[in-house]
Formats: C-alpha cells, structure tokens, sequence
C-alpha cells in the first residue's frame, strides 16, 4: 500500500505553549521538570494528531527546545569548544547558552534556512571537532513515542547537510575532511536505531536542492554506500527545490526511498519516473509545506496517478516540506468567515489532506468522494469568487507599459531637480524611520484596536507622538525628519491591514527561531488600495516643520515576502498588484506636498530563489516592482530604499537597477566592509550606509561614527552620501537614541568641515 507520512510537524504548539513555556524557563518561573513536560505534552498531541488522521508512520525527530540544527549538534556531540562544555552531559541550560549566549561566549550564529523564514544556529567546525556522541534526547523522544504505540520514523539532518550549512571560523577549512569523522557517527546512531528494531529513518539532504559543485554531489554514493548496511532503511528527503539534475545519482544511492517536493517542483515528477528504479520508494510530497492554502485534493490525486500505476506500493504521499513552516490549527481561526476558513489548511488540516490523497491511491476515490467534493467546492469558489478577482487589478496590472516602471528621467537629471529645492547640506543626516516606540504607544495602539480607545483619542494620541517625534528631531538637526511610525506595530501588517486582498488570522504562527515566531498577513485575493494610508499623518507631521518631511513605505517585494502568498497565481502577478497599490500611495503622498519618499524593501535579498539559474528572472520582476511602486513621481520628488544587513556584493546590479534615488544601508557591524562593493561597482546613485548599530543601547562616541563616515567617503563622494543609523530605532529607548543620534550629527558636523 501507498503510505503516508510527513516529515515533521510544527513543535510551537497551536497556543505556542512551546514559547511561553520557554520564556517562562529562560526567566527561572519555571523548572527543568514543568518545561519537560509542555515538550511531552505537545509531543504527545502531535504524535497523536498524525495517527488520528490515518498516517501510517508518525515523526521523531523534529522536536527541539531551540532548533534543529543545535539538536542535530547536541546529538553529534559536535559543540563548539569555545563554550568549554562536555557534549555527553550537556544540561537544557547549556544548550540554551548555545542558543543564546552566555557571559562569556557569544551564541552561535544564526542564519535562514534555505529559503525559509525559519532560522538555525551555524554548528562550528574547526580541525579538532569530534562528533563523539552528545545527549541522547534524540532516542528519549524516540522511545517516548513508541512507548504511546506510535509506528515511528525518526528524522534526522544529514551528515552533508550538516556539514555543508556549518561554517568554520579558519578560512578556506575543508568542511568535507571531517566526513571520515562525522560518517562513523552517523553510522553508529542508524545501529543503534536498528538495534531498537525501527524500520525507516527519514535522512534530510535539502542541500541536494541546491546548485552544488562537484565536491559536494561527489561525497554522497560513498557515504550512504557505509549507512546502508547499517541495518534500517533510509528515506532520503530532499525539499524546497528541484533535484532532478541528479536523478541518475539519487536512482542508484544505495537508500531505501526518496522523498521529493512536487509543489515547488513538480516537473521533476516526470524526469525521476523516466528512470526509477522498481525496488525504490518514492515520496511525493504534494501537500504545500510552505504555505496556508487548503490543496485542491482531486489535481494532486491526478498528478500522482501515473506514478501510483507505475511505482505501486513504492510510491508513498506526503507533504512537500516539514510542516514546520506552516501554522498548526486552523480550527482556532473562530473570526474567518466559512467561504475563507475553505480555502485554507495548516498543518493539523494538511495531515488529513496527505491522508485523503493516500486513500484515493490505494482504495479508489469513491472512498473519500465525500472530502474530495468539498476539496473541489473549494477549489472552484478560489477560482471564481469576486473576493478573490477583481478585474479591475488584472487590468492595471495587463496594462503596464515600460514607461510605468521608469521614471521620466535618468539620476542625474532628477538629482538636479531634487537639489534645486531641497538645498541640503553636503552630506545630509536623516533616519530609517521609527522612532522608539514606548510603552504608551503600544497601548494606545493595542486600546485602539480593542475598540477601546475612541478613534478622535487614538488620533491625538499618535499626533502627539509626531509632534514630539519632530520636535526631537528639529532640536537634534536633522536634515532630513520622519514622521516617527507610531501608528505601525510592523511593517507589512500595517499595510496589509489597509489594502484589499489581504486578511489576518488569530494563531496563525509559525516558528522564526527559538521562541520566536511570527503571523504573516495572508494575501488570498486581487490586492488594491481602497484609500490612503499614510498620507494623514505624514501630512500633519509636515505641518509641524519646515525641513522636508519624509514619508514612510514599505516595498512590494517586502510586504510580498513576509506574507502567505496566494499560489494561484504567480509571486509576480501578486508583487505587481502590491506595486501598484504602493505607486498610488507614493502618487498622493506626493500631491500632499511629501517630495521625499522611502520605500523600505529590507527583504528584496531574501527572495532570491534556491538555484542561482533563477535569480535573473526574480531580480527582473522584483526590480520592476520596486520601479512601479517608485516611479509616478516628477523628477523632483526624491525617492529613498532602505535595505537591511545583506551581502549586496553578487546583486549590485540589480540594486542599481532599482533606481532609487537613495538608498540607505546597514552596514556599521561590518565596518563598512559591505560598502566597499559598491565603490567597485561604481553605484551610480546616492547611499546613506548606516554609521551607527541600533542593535544594541550602546551609544557610539563621535569618533567612532567619524572614524565610518571617513571609511564612507573613501568609497562614495561627498555629494552621493547620506549620513543615517543602520536601521529603524524602535527597539531603542529615547535616551540612548537621542545621545547617539546627537554623536552622529557631531561627527557629521567634524566630517562636513573636514572636506
Ligand atoms: N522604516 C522601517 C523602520 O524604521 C524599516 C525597518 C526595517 O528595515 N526592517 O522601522
Ligand atoms: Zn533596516
């Protein structure tokens, strides 16, 4: 029979019991004992879930008290040396020391996964790295698991995996060399397993979805060739990407099955088949792991149904990716109307998804006719429900013309006209946009949504703020002042709140990292602007002052990242639709006398697909739609990016491509280093590269920034830079902003007078 499985499940907990349990740990109001027993708990729930809804095999594996990475590491025993902890009896407070630093070692590092929102911790390797044996937490909750009668397949990362996203601090380390010791390792964790009698162990290899060089394809038949007479059988699970360029290898991997993902790839469906061995399973993950939407059952069936007549019971069904990255209950979702709750599936409901699509495989699908007939209601209703289409968005967007992603004039030209009346300084100082947002404005906001706070109250609330915000920075000498961003709780929900097309969940969370998660808006329909929204109070905040005021967006690409995406339509079409409501904003702050305009696009890097092949063709669409949003202004009308800490080196182009006036970047943590790229690159446009870090309260001394601002002007002329903190300061409190941002426009002051 065709089994179904999937490979892994959130472990935050439908409440995120998980966060505050930890939380709670991390501030000592609770013990070892009561945080082992959420982890049970939840464990215990999710194991239970995937049995109920009919999964033949249930995960280990996948829980973490941090990530997965570090457990991976604990399990290894490989942990940095620099910590000076034994691996074999590593306490939970170690481990969180790992995660999070201690006194006297930094945490490890950490970093995306792939191209996830999910961020791990970088194992560190150096020559004399053992992987000797750590904690055994791995076979705890394996044995937890089938003490309750679950049929278990444990998950682990895999060796290559694990060395390829580790990192090394001695340049140039050959991470493969310590395969000799890491594969015995391995090895002898697959014996161990065998020895407790479990069948299937899912190895997870996503780097396999990557671009990778020869080295690396190469280190794989030699490996698994030592795991495979270790006694169970493996499933390797690749996710995120196509692997079909190594077909011919992964058919003849000495690995009991595959697993593959059909949703970002399904193309490769067609080229594994082509040539796949009898004795081999292959698991197709069809179910969207990465996304919200309810799957439409009777395509997926369809899609698997020559496969299903070729491979038999070798062909197993699951979801593309660990359910990780999807929320965990859609049932909570008591304020979604039933029309939306019918399109959606989080990981709870995908379990049921995975299931049906299994039983109609092996048993016909006259078996499950009754959820296949409310799987296509759905699917036809997204089709055609006027929510979701509106023709008029189609047709603005059909209507687009070159000359809608330009403005009327090249840099030079508009920067002419952008001195002409803005009559800057040499070297103008101005900010990313938040100010530090208090206690008072969290609660006036949070009233405010509540209903409890009258809307003319919250208004002169927020106006207040403004008031103060400018006056602060009047005071300071800012050249260049904001409004400040009181009235935002986050960029992109603030947006998404106001534009059509959107909607928001109550619990829809997924992981970011540790205790830490997020609820992006969900993007289900045509997305326009039915009215402003932010020009009242960028007006009012222009009132107060005679410096220009700058108003405050964020980008397409940004708001289309950090959202759940529609996935009936391409990314493209959906950025362009947010493109255009965001070049009517920017059109009519313009009209309101706002003539410096920044458009925050902090995460055009992170939509950079997996494989470097495909790059070209986002830059291209993602640029565009940075261009439509920017490009309804006169010449004169000054147009301002803001990106965060990004390696900017391999995308110059495309940031140039941009063309925005300014922009401002993060760049003090590196010491300017990130800047040098674009000296070589001769970026034609002005920069503001970040002269101080708002990470921290710190308040750097005026030297330090002047010591920046020289390292600046060796790289870009005195009349292309701008003099800006690294990112928005609403984490900070007032008094550390106001002394470091009077330093900044100190050193400005001594740097202006030295040129
Ligand atoms: N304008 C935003 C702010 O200042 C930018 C935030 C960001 O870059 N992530 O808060
Ligand atoms: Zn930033």
């Amino acid at each position: 029979m065709t089994i179904a499985h999937v490979l892994g499940f959130p472990r935050i907990g439908a409440q995120r019991e998980l966060k505050f349990a930890v939380e709670s740990f991390w501030r000592g109001d609770i013990g070892e004992t009561e945080l082992a027993a959420v982890g049970s708990t939840l464990r215990r729930r999710h194991w239970q879930w995937q049995k109920d809804a009919g999964l033949d095999l249930v995960s280990t594996g996948d829980f973490a008290w941090y990530d997965q990475m570090l457990n991976t590491a604990a399990l290894l025993g490989a942990l940095p040396a620099r910590f000076g902890f034994d691996p074999k009896a590593l306490t939970l407070k170690q481990y969180f020391e790992l995660a999070r630093g201690n006194a006297a070692q930094p945490a490890l590092e950490m970093t995306k996964w792939f191209d996830t929102n999910y961020h791990y911790l970088v194992p560190e390797l150096d020559a004399e790295t053992r992987f000797d044996g750590g904690v055994d937490w791995f076979f705890y909750e394996l044995a937890e698991a089938r003490s309750q009668g679950h049929n278990v397949k444990p998950a682990l990362i895999g060796p290559l995996t694990f060395l390829y996203l580790a990192k090394s601090k001695a340049a140039g380390f050959d991470k493969l060399g310590l395969a000799g010791r890491i594969v015995p390792a391995y090895r002898r964790i697959l014996e161990k397993l065998a020895a407790q009698g479990v069948e299937w162990v899912q190895i997870d290899e996503p780097i396999l979805a990557l671009e990778l060089d020869a080295q690396w394809r190469n280190a794989f038949a030699p490996i698994y060739r030592e795991f495979s007479t270790a006694g169970v059988k493996l499933l390797l699970a690749t996710y995120f990407d196509s692997v079909a360029e190594h077909a011919p290898l992964l058919a003849s991997l000495p690995v009991a099955g595959l697993h593959v993902d059909l949703v970002r790839a399904p193309q490769q469906l067609d080229a594994l088949l082509a040539a796949w061995p009898q004795d081999k399973v292959l698991s197709a993950g069809v179910i969207d792991g990465r996304n919200i939407w309810a799957a439409d059952l009777s395509a997926k069936i369809e899609q698997l149904s020559a496969a299903k007549t070729q491979l038999g019971n070798k062909l197993w069904v699951s979801a593309s990716s660990s359910l990780l990255h999807t929320p965990v209950d859609l049932a909570q979702e008591d304020q979604l109307d039933a029309e939306l709750k019918g399109w959606l599936a989080f990981a709870k409901q995908k379990l049921d998804e995975v299931v049906v699509v299994q039983r109609a495989l092996n048993e016909g699908r006259g078996t499950v006719a009754a959820q296949l007939a409310v799987s296509d209601a759905a699917a036809q209703s997204r089709r055609t429900s006027a929510r979701i289409h509106n023709p008029a968005v189609g047709g603005r967007v059909a209507a687009l013309t070159g000359a809608d992603a330009k403005r009327a004039h090249a840099y030079p030209v508009r920067a002419d006209a952008q001195r002409a009346w803005l009559k800057l300084p040499l070297l103008p100082t101005t900010s990313i946009g938040s100010f530090p947002q208090t206690r008072e404005i969290r609660a006036a906001r949070a009233a405010f949504k509540r209903g409890e706070l009258p809307q003319d109250q919250y208004i002169a609330a927020m106006q207040a703020e403004i008031k103060l915000v400018v006056a602060k920075q009047d005071e300071l000498g800012l050249d260049v002042p904001v409004h400040g961003e009181a009235e935002r709780n986050d960029m992109v929900e603030y947006f998404g709140e106001q534009l059509a097309g959107f909607t928001f969940t109550r619990f829809g969370w997924v992981q970011s990292y540790g205790s830490r998660c997020v609820k992006p808006p969900v993007i289900f329909g045509d997305v326009s602007r039915p009215t402003p929204m932010t020009v009242e109070w960028s007006r009012y905040a222009q009132s107060l002052t005679s410096k220009p005021m700058k108003g405050m967006l964020t980008g397409p690409v940004t708001i289309l990242q950090w959202s759940f995406v529609r996935d009936d339509q391409p990314r493209e079409q959906t950025c362009l639709q947010i493109a255009l409501a965001i070049r009517d904003e920017v059109v009519d702050l313009e009209q309101a006398g706002i003539k410096v305009i920044q458009i925050d696009e902090p995460a055009f890097r992170e939509g950079l697909p997996l494989k470097r092949a495909a790059w070209d063709a986002y830059l291209e669409w993602a640029g565009r739609a940075f261009r439509v949003s920017a490009s309804g202004v006169v010449d004169s009308t000054q147009i301002h990016t803001h990106m965060c800490y990004s390696e900017f080196n391999d995308i110059l182009p495309a940031i140039a491509a941009m063309d925005a006036d300014v922009i401002t970047i993060e760049t003090s943590r590196s010491d300017m280093e990130l800047l040098e790229a674009f000296g070589t690159f001769a970026y034609p446009n002005e920069i503001g590269p970040g002269v101080y870090d708002i990470h921290s309260p710190r308040v750097p001394p005026v030297n330090e920034m002047l010591r920046l601002i020289a390292k600046a002007l060796e790289v870009v002329p005195a009349e292309r830079l701008w003099i800006n903190p690294d990112c928005g300061l609403k984490t900070r409190g007032w008094p550390e902003t106001e002394a470091a941002l009077s330093n900044m426009l100190q050193a400005t002051r001594e740097a202006r007078s030295a040129i």
